[in-house]
């Protein structure tokens, strides 16, 4: 019988100490030696983290004989010449809860391939079996991943999701995230296709049936959207199920994406219960999350800049169209939840304003444009300080606002005969629908206006060297008025006065960072200061500093004292005239048949 040619067996073996054990079987081992690495990062997530650090132990062996096996760079080691099959044995530690990498413990465990499946040199694209194992000692786990069962195999007939798994390649392996536990679950179709929704966590009366039935709406409202003729569901290539799976903690907030899969972070407060039903903003935030990461299935994990085509996973992909990625999904999370029904156009008012807001704040949206945020996502973008708000701009946020802009400017130019819609569709039709499929191909870094012409007539060459490669601020206030919406500015309730961002922790209140040119920069307040009085009074919160600073007149001077580090320093803040910074927007009383913006 002709066996595997690689097999990756993987146990939780040591829940308190939270460790995985994986046995990796190699039938034909490089005769050179083999080399053997793990990634440095993980697609989705722009930063090295080197997840060979938590490689505790490693061995190899051949035919009962020990093989030596060799450190040779930071992520790879290769292993002494030898016959087949070659199997190496490793343990990783798993102790971070994040979607990034992996975690276990006795209620749990969640990996992703990047953390934990070594990629054997010279046969990526050779089929790698996987055999889950159940830990000891546990009672009632069930697995949940969109990896395809080995359906085939002896060892497939998984018990609770426990067995054999099949991926075509290495890519495909470490694109599907697996949670093994006890999570509380639930399943729906969304134009014909299977979903699963896995909530790990302590989260007493989770109302799953309200969840699901949102979600759903969700689904087929962005599967209509990219297929509106066949309704097929983007994930079919790679999986019979898309997979939601979703780490419930006091206070997170997250997603990674993946092709059939996404694993998510909420706030259990986030979440509805059966006991309040109301939703609220928190409710809103998760099914944004949701919106934004099931985007992704389309754009990013299969319509990808040339530079992720194939991914390097062993250093920094640099791109300069993660604006195109992030920006343009985090336009469409938040429509999506309108175009599904389940907010309504005041409610999206609201969160497009609060996203035109959080760019307006940043001085470092004049320095860096969102190109360029994209190419140095690496080494700034995931490597914020303090002064971040007035060195970058976030191809995020303002990527969206590129988004919108651009959807406004071509339906305004087209009369609304086109849309940034007709743009994704292309995009899908072109690169993305079968590129796991075909020889894969992503989209050069300069194809952007050719394509925007392409699919609408529209000449975005000028509006994308102004507002994505350069700059400038997106004129949503001109582009929104044909649409009907009026875009003001006031000034936000409880405003300091100090152009700082604070925070408040155990009694002391400190500066986070400090907005450029802004009060408490010309004072010569620094981010780190902590407070100790403000004229004359001792402040523990930013209550009590703001409500000492209300008392004043614009062009007042406030005595400050502040430690910084472990020296008092003294201040003279001069108090200005609260600049308007919170955007408002809303729908002109006479233009209520107009259609919202983006809305179609
Ligand atoms: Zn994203």
């Amino acid at each position: 019988m002709k066996s595997e040619s690689i097999l990756y067996a993987l146990v939780p073996h040591d829940l308190a100490g939270h460790r995985l054990r994986i046995s990796l079987t190699i039938t034909n081992p490089d005769p050179q030696g083999q080399v053997l690495s793990l990634p440095a990062w993980i697609p989705g997530s722009y930063l090295i983290r080197d997840f060979a650090r938590q490689v505790e132990t490693i061995s190899a062996r051949s035919q009962e004989a020990e093989v030596e096996i060799q450190k040779i760079g930071n992520h790879s080691w290769r292993c002494a010449p030898c016959a087949g099959p070659l199997v190496v044995e490793y343990v990783v530690y798993a102790w971070d809860l994040s979607v990034r990498s992996a975690h276990v413990d006795e209620t749990h465990a969640f990996f992703n391939g990047t953390s934990v499946f070594l990629a054997v040199h010279g046969q990526e694209d050779v089929p790698c079996h996987l055999l889950l194992e159940a830990p000891e000692g546990v009672a009632g786990w069930t697995v949940h991943t969109s990896l395809p069962e080995a359906k085939s195999h002896p060892q497939c007939a998984p018990r609770n999701g426990f067995g054999m798994y099949l991926a075509p390649n290495y890519d495909a392996l470490v694109d599907h995230p697996v949670e093994m536990g006890t999570p509380h679950t639930i399943s729906f179709e969304a134009c014909g296709a299977r979903h699963e929704m896995v909530f790990t966590g302590v989260i007493p009366n989770i109302d799953l049936e309200r969840i699901a039935e949102d979600v759903r709406r969700i689904c087929e409202a962005q599967i209509e959207f990219f297929e509106p003729v066949t309704r097929a569901a983007p994930f079919l290539d790679s999986s019979d199920r898309y997979v939601f799976m979703t780490m419930v903690t006091g206070d997170g907030y997250g997603g990674l994406e993946h092709r059939a899969s996404t694993a998510l972070m909420c706030s259990r407060g986030d979440l509805p219960s059966r006991a309040s039903p109301q939703g609220g903003e928190g409710y809103e935030n998760f099914l944004g999350l949701v919106s934004h990461e099931y985007f992704h299935t389309w754009n990013v994990k299969r319509i990808k800049p040339a530079a992720f085509a194939p991914y390097d996973l062993y250093r920094e992909n640099h791109t300069e169209l993660l604006w195109v990625f992030e920006g343009f999904t985090s336009y469409y999370d938040d429509l999506f939840l309108l175009r599904a029904g389940l907010i309504d156009e005041n409610a999206y008012l609201r969160r497009l304003a609060r996203t035109i807001s959080m760019v307006q704040r940043g001085s470092g949206r004049l320095k860096q444009s969102v190109a360029e945020s994209s190419f140095d996502a690496w080494t700034r973008f995931y490597k914020q300080d303090e002064n971040s708000p007035n060195a970058l701009v976030s191809y995020y946020t303002k990527g969206s606002l590129v988004a919108a802009g651009l959807d406004l400017a071509i339906r305004n130019a087209t009369y609304g005969a086109h849309s940034l819609d007709d743009v994704m569709r292309l995009m899908w039709e072109r690169y993305g629908r079968d590129f796991y499929r075909d020889m894969p191909v992503g989209i050069e870094e300069t194809a952007m206006p050719e394509l925007i012409r392409e699919a609408t007539g529209f000449d975005a060459a000028e509006f994308l060297a102004r507002y994505a490669y350069g700059r400038e601020d997106v004129p949503l206030a001109e582009l929104l008025e044909p649409q009907g919406i009026k875009l003001s500015w006031k000034v936000p309730k409880n405003d300091s006065g100090l152009d700082a961002r604070l925070r408040s922790a155990n009694g002391t209140c400190s500066i986070a960072s400090v907005h450029e040119g802004g009060v408490a920069h010309r004072a010569g307040l620094s981010a780190g200061d902590v407070f100790v009085a403000v004229a004359g009074l001792r402040v523990q919160d930013e209550k009590s500093v703001q409500a000492i600073l209300a008392r004043h007149h614009p062009g007042d001077t406030v005595v400050v004292h502040v430690f910084r580090r472990d020296e008092l320093r003294q201040f003279e803040l001069v108090l200005a005239e609260p600049a308007a910074t919170e955007c408002e927007l809303q729908r002109e009383p006479d233009t209520s048949t107009a259609t919202e913006p983006g809305h179609g």
